[in-house]
C-alpha cells in the first residue's frame, strides 16, 4: 500500500490508455494516487478522471510557467471546490529557462497562497532554481498564518538550510525518482537528514523515471523505486516506509481512508 503522491495524468502524456497505466500502479500495490493538473486547460480532463477512477485524488494549480498569461483564480478555485480537490498547486516559482518573468510568477505564487488559505487547503509547491525567493515568500507567509493548512514541497532536492526551514514551518518534503539516480549523492544525504514524518513519496510521472528506468516515461506504479531507495538511505524496512508515508500523506491531507 503506496501513495503516488503526485504525478500527471493528462492523456496526452502517455501512448496508452490511462486506464491502463492506473490499473499497472493498482497491481504494483499503489492504492492511491494524487493526480495534478497545473493549467487551467487540463482541468476538465482531471474533473472527469476523478470522476472515473476512486483511487485517485486531485489537485488543481497554475503552474508557474504559465504565469505569464491572463490568470483567472476565481475560475480555479470554482474546479478545487466541484471536484473536492485536497490541495492547492502545483504552484509556486520555477526560473529554469522561464518565459514569465519573475514578477508574473510570484504575484500567481502568492494569489494562489492566499486560495489555499481561504480554502483551509495544503499547497503544492513547486520550486526551481528559485530557492531563495521561494524561502522567501513562504517565510513571510508563514509569519501571517497561511501555511496553517499545511504544504509540500515536491520533488524536493534544495538545500538542507531549505529542508530544515521548511521542517520548522510545519512542511513536507517529496521525494521523487531523482532520489534513486546515480548522480543525486548530495539529494539523499539531504534525505537522510529529514524527520520521518516529514517525508512523501512522488513520481511527478511522466517525468523523470526512477534508476533503472531512467530515461523511459514515467508512471505511478515505479513510485516503488523511489520508496524502496527512500527506505534504505533511511535504514527503515520499505513496509515500515510505505506505512510512514502513507500516514503523512493523510495528516497533511486530512484523509483518513478513502
Ligand atoms: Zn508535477
Amino acid at each position: 500500500m503506496t501513495i503516488d503522491s503526485h504525478c500527471h495524468l493528462d492523456q496526452a502524456d502517455y501512448t496508452e490508455p490511462v486506464s491502463d497505466v492506473v490499473a499497472r500502479a493498482q497491481s504494483a500495490g499503489v492504492d492511491h494516487i494524487l493526480a495534478v493538473a497545473c493549467s487551467p486547460d487540463d482541468f476538465d480532463e482531471l474533473l472527469n478522471l476523478l470522476k472515473k477512477y476512486p483511487c485517485l485524488y486531485g489537485t488543481f494549480g497554475i503552474h508557474p510557467e504559465y504565469a505569464h498569461k491572463k490568470q483567472d483564480i476565481e475560475n480555479l478555485k470554482k474546479y478545487i471546490k466541484k471536484s473536492g480537490a485536497v490541495a492547492v498547486g502545483e504552484c509556486g516559482l520555477d526560473y529554469h529557462e522561464a518565459e514569465a518573468t519573475k514578477e508574473q510568477q510570484r504575484a500567481l505564487f502568492l494569489s494562489q497562497i492566499d486560495l489555499a488559505h481561504e480554502l483551509h487547503l495544503p499547497l503544492m509547491i513547486h520550486s526551481r532554481e528559485a530557492e531563495g525567493d521561494t524561502r522567501d515568500i513562504l517565510r513571510k507567509a508563514y509569519k501571517e498564518g497561511k501555511l496553517a493548512d499545511g504544504f509540500v514541497l515536491h520533488c524536493f532536492s534544495g538545500s538542507l538550510d531549505m529542508a530544515k526551514e521548511a521542517v520548522k514551518m510545519g512542511g513536507y518534503l517529496s521525494a521523487s525518482g531523482v532520489l534513486t539516480f546515480k548522480n543525486a549523492d548530495r539529494v539523499r544525504e539531504i534525505f537522510t537528514e529529514i524527520p520521518l514524518e516529514n517525508l512523501l513519496v512522488e513520481t511527478d510521472a511522466p517525468y523523470l523515471a526512477p534508476h533503472p528506468l531512467r530515461g523511459k516515461p514515467n508512471e505511478p506504479a515505479y513510485v516503488q523505486y523511489t520508496l524502496a531507495k527512500l527506505a534504505e538511505i533511511k535504514g527503515v524496512s520499505e513496509k515500515e516506509m510505505e506505512k510512514i508515508t502513507t500516514e503523512n500523506f493523510n495528516r497533511l491531507y486530512k484523509r483518513g481512508h478513502k
